[in-house]
């Protein structure tokens, strides 16, 4: 039989920028959060390798570090950090209800979903056999890149991501060859031009991935066509990297919340956190498909904290609204 159900104030699904920052706030407005890490604690910046674009780090900051100092921030102020998944959500009823790792049954005042977005894999059927035998197929360089040093590698994707992971492979192999399905990039100028003078990475535009080659272990090449020519060739290349953007992780959410047709929650009220459940709030990537950026995330995740606070005040009498937040 399930243990006993457990009743919390706020619960915050998710521990990138979004959920660390909602947890600062909820915690410092005495919500007495309860934090669940879900299966990538840290989020997505602990795949990425220097941020040098959140306010207050003037020299830059790696991803994990920054994730570590957010986690220990909200700890400070006594966030119950958790490990765990919530696997099953019911928002029908007057409580919130959710399990954690199919299991444990919580029952909360509040929610705030911080469950960011997933890398995205091209589908290909040999590229998710090396996948799932960790045989070279991977959709995080910062991750993963150092068991290629030395080696020659390919890279599918045209943005901000894929130049960032190129570059920073660049540095580890002795060659990467990054496939670009149009004749342009999608990245930032700064970007692609980062990319473009780095002398070991090849760019191959109008170049789409046919079949991810291996040895029935290993990744050994990938069999790519110009979609122009129609040519098609093998680059040999030990490791496959995959940076072709995110689909948010919202599913569990789907029959109970308003998500657009990638999958993205809608806000109900623009300019707020709030969901189409009362009590329900967003922060982070779930719900952002625009600016998708760790200081967006924290800034929504602030802004989903006062809302469940103000929520709360107005549910519960004796639960009063704090002015720490707002001072
Ligand atoms: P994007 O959605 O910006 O780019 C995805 C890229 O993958 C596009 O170039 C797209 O091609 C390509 N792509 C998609 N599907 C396929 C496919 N099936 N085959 C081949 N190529 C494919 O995602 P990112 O993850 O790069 O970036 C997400 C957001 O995060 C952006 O706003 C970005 O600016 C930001 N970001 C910022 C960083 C920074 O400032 N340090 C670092 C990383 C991300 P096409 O262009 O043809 O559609």
């Amino acid at each position: 039989m399930s243990e006993t159900i457990e009743k919390v104030k706020c619960l915050i699904i998710g521990s990138g920028p979004a959920g660390y920052t909602a947890a600062i706030y909820a915690a410092r407005a005495n919500m007495k959060p309860v934090l669940y890490q879900g299966t990538q604690p840290g989020g997505q910046l602990t795949t990425t390798n220097e941020v040098e674009n959140f306010p207050g780090y003037p020299d830059g900051i790696t991803g994990p570090a920054m994730m570590m100092e957010l986690q220990k921030q909200a700890e400070r102020f006594e966030t119950d950090v958790r490990n765990g998944w919530i696997t099953k959500v019911d928002f029908s009823g007057d409580v919130h209800k959710v399990w954690v790792n199919g299991e444990k049954e919580i029952h909360c005042d509040t929610i705030i979903i911080s469950t960011g977005a997933s890398a995205k894999y091209l589908g290909l059927e040999s590229e998710q056999k090396y996948l799932k035998l960790g045989g070279g197929v991977s959709a995080c360089a910062v991750c993963d890149g150092f068991f290629y040093r030395k080696q020659e590698v390919v890279i599918v994707g045209a943005g901000d991501s894929a130049c960032e992971e190129a570059h920073y492979l660049s540095k580890l192999c002795t060659k990467v060859t990054m496939l670009v399905r149009r004749d342009e990039f999608r990245a930032s100028k700064i970007m692609s031009e980062r990319v473009k003078n780095t002398e070991n990475i090849e760019i191959l535009f109008n170049t789409e991935t046919e079949e991810v080659i291996g040895d029935g272990q290993v990744v050994t090449g990938v069999k790519v066509l110009n979609n122009q020519t129609k040519a098609s060739h093998l680059i040999p290349a030990t490791g496959f990297f995959v940076a072709i953007g995110h689909k948010p992780n919202t599913d569990i959410f789907k029959g109970f919340l308003d998500l657009d047709e990638t999958g993205y929650i809608i806000n109900a009220k623009p300019g707020t956190s709030k969901t189409n459940i009362a009590g329900v709030f967003v922060s982070g990537d779930a719900a952002d498909h625009v600016y998708r950026q760790a200081i967006t995330a924290a800034g929504t995740g602030c802004m989903a904290a006062l809302d469940a606070e103000r929520y709360l005040a107005a549910k519960d009498s004796t639960f009063e609204v704090s002015t720490s937040n707002y001072n």
